[in-house]
């Protein structure tokens, strides 16, 4: 296929020492040459970097002094003849020079349109293509292994290796049906059938088992603190937060504006809610108790309750624990420096889950929780190192759809219903495990899905 010629600029707005102007398509190396003083870059090798000057043709003027690379299709990201302008200075800098070839008649890039046209091109497919955009958002390390493991293809190959067994066992139906008097095609029984079919359903649950996890990880654990006011709740925040703010910037490309609700512990994201609720002022502390609990406890994946050392337990305190009977929860008893006055037994008799001390002050304790916080993840044998965790919400819709499918197949096979019937149920899963692949998705869903990449990627 042959497209036009793109570009847009593929650093991040904001001042920085280079900034790159991108360009895709048929004529990007002969309009970049118009305006590059320096080599003939349309006589260059391929994947090779030249020094040189843009020039405004209509002045003769110097506007920059760059670094072109010169990649020649098909081995570079969108398949096609690619040049990155990597110019000095400021943002002014580099707007001039997308100016200057957007002059020559290059078209600006639309979001996400270079994943577009690798997509398109055939060079990845489509949950592939989803994964440059998780890679660009991952809020930790680990969010980041899973989209690299997708931007890899594992999900991919594993998708098409259930889509071949389905397909194959379709076409093996089809043989029977339409050739009856093939008598070497082994006659496709309810048994092979099933056997096909609960194999492919087996893996597509697998993979939803661990999705949840992998929604974790891109979204965070929802976790709420609470206690009564005092207990020490704030201070625990500070002190996660704190650690945070030193690993999340470390990671390029994420987002910083929600810094303040997530909390990175050991690579495992908390989102911590209701943080408003633990910064409020005193005077209105004394409504917000139970009952803002429960309201807070009813969203939290898990909850953090917080008990002071040297306070009695008290009637409200034993709601909470009422509470959280079915929940993810630690207990942590606060203030451990101080004078004793609760009874550590009732505690660990009232509590299911986990006691820890801390001693928030002396900054005691802390490391312990972050320890059990990620053994509370990882318990649920999650997948992370291999990759294979599924965390793109539009993957997991096809994968529950697939997996209804599968199972009205099933129904159709135990009730002994012609198998050409139950081929429909087959096919249409089929169909949707192909949309997670690009294989059988419709323009609208892959327009929708470029337009919310960054623009320039
Ligand atoms: P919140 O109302 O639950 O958010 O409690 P804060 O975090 O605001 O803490 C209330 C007070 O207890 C503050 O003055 C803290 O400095 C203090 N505090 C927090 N943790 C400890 C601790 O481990 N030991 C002692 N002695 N004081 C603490």
């Amino acid at each position: 296929m042959e497209f036009d010629t793109i570009t847009a600029i593929s650093t991040p707005v904001g001042e920085g020492a280079i900034s790159i102007v991108r360009l895709s398509g048929e004529e990007a190396i002969a309009i970049t040459n118009r305006l590059f003083q320096g080599k003939d870059l349309t006589k260059v090798d391929s994947h090779t970097l030249h020094y040189g000057k843009m020039m405004d043709p209509k002045t003769d003027t110097v506007l920059d002094e760059v670094i072109v690379s010169i990649m020649r299709a098909p081995k570079t990201f969108t398949c096609e003849d690619v040049v990155e302008i990597n110019c000095h200075g400021g943002l002014v800098a580099v707007q001039r020079v997308l100016q200057l070839v957007l002059d020559e008649g290059v078209r600006l890039a639309e979001p996400g349109e270079f994943t577009k046209r690798a997509f398109l091109n055939g060079r990845i497919d489509l949950s592939q293509a989803e994964a440059v955009m998780d890679v660009i958002q991952s809020k930790t390390n680990e969010a980041m292994n899973v989209a690299l493991g997708q931007l890899d293809g594992k999900l991919s190959q594993l998708i098409h290796k259930l889509r071949q067994e389905l397909i194959e066992t379709i076409a093996h139906v089809e043989v029977n049906i339409d050739y009856p008097e093939y008598d070497d095609v082994e006659e496709m029984s309810h048994e092979m059938m099933e056997e096909k079919t609960s194999y492919v359903k087996d893996e597509i649950e697998k993979l939803l088992q661990v999705a949840k996890q992998g929604k974790i990880l891109r979204e965070g654990i929802k976790t709420a603190i609470v206690g009564r006011p005092n207990v020490g709740k704030s201070s625990l925040m500070n002190s996660l937060v704190q650690e945070e703010k030193a690993i999340v910037t470390d990671i390029p490309g994420t987002t910083r504006d929600v810094i303040e609700e997530y909390v990175n512990v050991r690579g495992i994201p908390l989102q911590l809610i209701d943080t408003a609720g633990i910064r409020e002022t005193e005077d209105i502390v004394e409504k917000i108790g139970v009952e803002r609990s429960h309201k807070i406890l009813q969203e939290a994946d898990l909850v953090l309750f917080m008990l002071n050392y040297n306070e009695a337990l008290l009637e409200d305190d034993r709601k909470i624990f009422d509470m959280l009977q079915d929940m993810n929860y630690i207990v942590i008893v606060n203030k451990t420096d101080l004078e004793q006055r609760l009874n550590m037994e009732e505690i660990q008799q009232l509590a299911k889950g986990q006691v820890l001390t801390t001693s928030l002050v002396h900054d005691e304790g802390v490391d312990q929780l972050e320890k059990a916080l990620s053994d509370i993840f990882f318990q649920g044998n999650i997948m992370v190192e291999n990759n294979m965790v599924v965390s793109n919400a539009r993957h997991i819709q096809l994968l529950n759809q697939a997996q209804k499918t599968l199972e009205d197949a099933r129904d159709a096979l135990q009730m002994h219903l012609p198998l050409d019937m139950v081929q429909i149920d087959v096919t249409r899963t089929w169909e949707l495990l192909g949309e997670i692949v690009g294989d059988t998705a419709s323009e609208s869903l892959i327009d929708q899905l470029f337009s919310q990449f960054c623009l320039g990627k």
